[in-house]
């Protein structure tokens, strides 16, 4: 028995937080051989913390660090990063469950990990999948009827195991089979974390992230909002990653209906913004100290006029009558306009 155990190999969905690093735990404890994937879609806020703070913001690593490789580490368990985020797209403009409480598909984006883990579990000949998932946890993603459509709906009926829910769930796969013992397994349920942070301390972990705030840029209101106002002026179809990646950072102001101008906050940012450009106007300031802006769609005067008398808002001469601003187009010969910056309340009024 103990020798078949030590052959069987599962997939564990590995956030790194304290679920999901209890759960493998629990599975490799029996003796199975476990190999943990974390998928990156763009959205995670820590790994967008870490681009920033290679950038210059000042940070507290532990908030940047990963925290699936550290539970992976923790554990002597070896874990894959996986790069989703241009499938992840079509998830995001077109989830057929609809949306959250921002704009986070989380049944579609459980699906679509779930499909990526069972295609990875036949690939690496591992016989189940492991998740930290508990039963009524989360309001969208973990209630016990979603729990198993989204098992369904991603091909993995009966092959997740959860090993903090198990007893009080069906039997999967792996409990019937005897792989893995039920009787070691947990009931836990609803939104209280006492009980994994009492199994935590009699496991010795005691270096986990907490479940401070989300995890997510699309459960954000303010992320959302910005995303809303893509959704009313860009057709879906055309939308591209890089428009939804700029959505994280900056001020983004919505002067017409086929403009936006975002206008960075700090140095990071505006090191983000001039490194991903991608064709947009960039605006800077001359003389005073001010931010890096970018023009979204199509160039007219009045878009670059109004562009660039929001940087010279936002810059250190903003109560100045007028601002010196560079205007860069792709293309075009550098361009020194000389605005008034545009006063507060009509910024207030653009703001998205
Ligand atoms: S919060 Fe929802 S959308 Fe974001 S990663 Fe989690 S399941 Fe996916």
């Amino acid at each position: 028995m103990g020798n078949k155990k030590e052959r069987i190999k599962a997939v564990a969905m590995l956030s790194g937080g304290l679920d999901s690093s209890l759960a493998v735990k629990i599975v490799a404890d029996q003796g199975i051989e476990v190999l943990g994937v974390n998928y990156s879609t763009g959205f995670c806020l820590t790994d967008h913390r870490r681009s920033m703070s290679g950038l210059g913001a000042p940070i507290d690593p532990k908030s940047v660090r990963n925290e699936a490789l550290r539970a992976g580490a923790q554990w002597r368990l070896p874990v894959e990063i996986i790069d989703i985020s241009k499938e992840y797209m079509r998830i995001l403009t077109e989830p057929r469950y609809g949306y959250g409480s921002g704009v986070n598909p989380c049944i579609d984006c459980r699906i679509f990990m779930q499909q990526k883990t069972r295609e990875y579990m036949e690939r690496s000949g591992a016989k189940f999948i492991i998740t930290g998932e508990v039963v009524g946890q989360r309001p969208m993603s973990q209630m016990r009827n979603t729990l198993k459509l989204i098992e369904k709906e991603s091909g993995c009926a009966g092959l997740i195991l959860r090993p903090l829910s198990a007893r009080i769930l069906e039997p999967s796969k792996a409990e019937l089979e005897g792989w893995v013992d039920r009787e070691k397994m947990y009931d836990f349920h609803g939104r209280n974390r006492k009980p994994q942070m009492e199994l935590a301390a009699r496991i010795g972990l005691d270096d986990y992230p907490q479940p401070a705030g989300g995890c997510c840029f699309l459960t954000d209101p303010n992320y959302a909002k910005r995303m809303q106002d893509l959704f009313h002026h860009t057709e879906k179809k055309t939308m591209s990653t890089d428009q939804v990646m700029l959505l994280k950072v900056g001020r983004h102001f919505r002067i017409n209906n086929l403009n936006k101008v975002i206008v960075g906050r700090n140095e990071a940012e505006n090191f983000f913004l001039e490194k991903n450009t991608g064709g947009r106007a960039q605006m800077n300031c001359l003389e005073v100290e001010g931010p890096l802006s970018l023009l979204e769609g199509g160039i007219s005067e009045e878009a670059v006029l109004t562009a660039a008398r929001l940087t010279a808002r936002y810059s250190d001469g903003k109560d100045r009558e007028s601002v010196e601003v560079e205007v860069r187009i792709s293309g075009a010969e550098n361009r020194r306009l000389t605005v008034q910056p545009l006063e507060t309340e009509i910024c207030e009024r653009m703001r998205i």
